[in-house]
């Protein structure tokens, strides 16, 4: 679960980690009260998007006056935001972060996640913020440092003192400790609120030599949900995909990919050797979609609807292995969803295990047309050659 800059900045503020001055806004007629609580002029307008990449892509604005940044916001917020992060249409913005102008003396990187090679969690610093930090770790990784860290030991500041005094030129005595100060800090954030990521890029030293969290950006584990219960009061469920969050609540494992091959799998294991051979095939899958052992037909045709709801899609395949979920429910299934959805495109349909022979005389009895394979490897051949060409 994502969170917004601005409820990543209060968490921050929480656990003790600097921040600027700032204030939320959802209409410019907000504006001038804010503005007095807040240090400044120059502010800075921000976008509330989940997405990253908003600097670059008109989201971050730097203003001197009131009415610039009425101005400001007004484009803003009339106007989809596109980013790198957002698809080429962009996302609307709802919300924006009112906040201090800060004079910038360098930009860093800093971030705790978690290092899944090692399974423990990892900090991540670089003298190179502001940047894509997957862009500085291609060309210049020697400027990406890593420390991993035990859990049962913690944080420990020699941890943070071998990274912060590899930075070139070495800030003051003062700045080096609030930089290690921040590390621990974010590090117990990150523990203590089942993070999968919390980001500062950039992590600024200001003119005046003070460390302080510029952005901020925070992943809540979704399995660890049933115990950040204040967490979830933070979810804004208006930054997801439409269909993604159809399918969450459905309670079908589905995520958005950049193919048009449509994919319906029960099992996540399946589901991703089923994703696999579409590639291998030439194609590329436009969604994981696990409809999961247990699924009814209520479920199947809803994770039907949500497939023929992406309008990239231009195949689809099936692929099911019965077992707890019966092939003749799974067919019922689909022709409950073909009912309500004209399909119109083709559709492949490899059917094995419990009950299979009553799943496809459901399916071959019903006006559904579509395409019998006998295994995946033919299967996903098939799919591959209806959008070929
Ligand atoms: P994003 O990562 O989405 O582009 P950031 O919050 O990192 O958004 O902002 C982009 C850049 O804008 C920062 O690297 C920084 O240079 C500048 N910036 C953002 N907030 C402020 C601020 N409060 N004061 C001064 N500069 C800022
Ligand atoms: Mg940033």
């Amino acid at each position: 679960m994502k969170l917004h800059e601005y409820q990543s900045k209060e968490l921050f503020s929480r656990f003790g980690i600097p921040v600027p001055s700032g204030k939320v806004v959802t209409t410019v007629e907000d504006i001038e009260k804010v503005s007095q609580d807040i240090n400044g002029p120059p502010w800075v307008v921000k976008a509330q998007v989940h997405a990253g990449g908003r600097g670059k892509g008109g989201g971050v604005k730097v203003v001197n006056s009131l009415d610039e940044m009425k101005k400001a916001s007004e484009t803003i917020l009339n106007q989809p935001l596109i980013t790198k992060q957002t698809d080429s249409k962009g996302t609307k913005v709802h919300q924006l972060l009112m906040e201090e102008g800060v004079e910038i003396d360098r930009e860093l990187y800093l971030a705790m996640t978690i290092d899944r090679a090692v399974a423990k969690p990892v900090m991540i610093f670089s003298q190179a913020g502001g940047m894509e930090i997957e862009e500085v770790a291609e060309r210049t990784p020697e400027l990406v440092l890593k420390e991993s860290i035990d859990p049962d030991v913690g944080w420990s500041s020699y941890l943070g003192r071998s990274m912060v005094y590899k930075l070139d030129p070495l800030p003051s005595p003062e700045t080096v400790r609030e930089l290690i100060t921040v590390m621990g800090r974010l590090y117990n954030l990150f523990m203590d609120l089942d993070c999968s990521l919390a980001e500062i890029n950039p992590l600024v030293i200001t003119k005046e030599g003070k460390a302080l969290a510029i952005d901020a950006k925070i992943n809540i584990d979704d399995n660890a949900l049933y115990r950040q219960k204040e967490m979830k009061t933070l979810d804004d469920p208006r930054e997801k995909d439409p269909l993604e969050l159809e399918a969450e609540k459905s309670n079908l494992n589905y995520i958005r990919l950049d193919g048009n091959i449509g994919a319906m799998v029960n099992g996540a294991g399946l589901a991703m050797a089923t994703m696999d051979m579409i590639k291998m095939a030439g194609a590329e899958p436009a969604n994981f979609l696990d409809v999961g052992g247990g699924a009814n037909e209520e479920m199947i045709a809803k994770g039907f609807e949500i497939i023929l709801g992406d309008e990239r899609v231009k195949a689809i395949l099936i692929n099911i292995f019965g077992g707890i979920l019966r092939c003749d429910v799974f067919a019922r299934g689909v022709l409950a969803a073909a009912e309500k959805n004209k399909i119109q495109i083709p559709m492949i349909v490899r059917l094995k295990g419990t009950n299979v022979e009553e799943g496809k005389k459901i399916l071959e009895d019903s006006d559904l047309e579509f395409l019998v394979a006998n295994d995946m490897v033919e299967a996903a051949e098939l799919v591959a050659q209806q959008v070929s060409g």
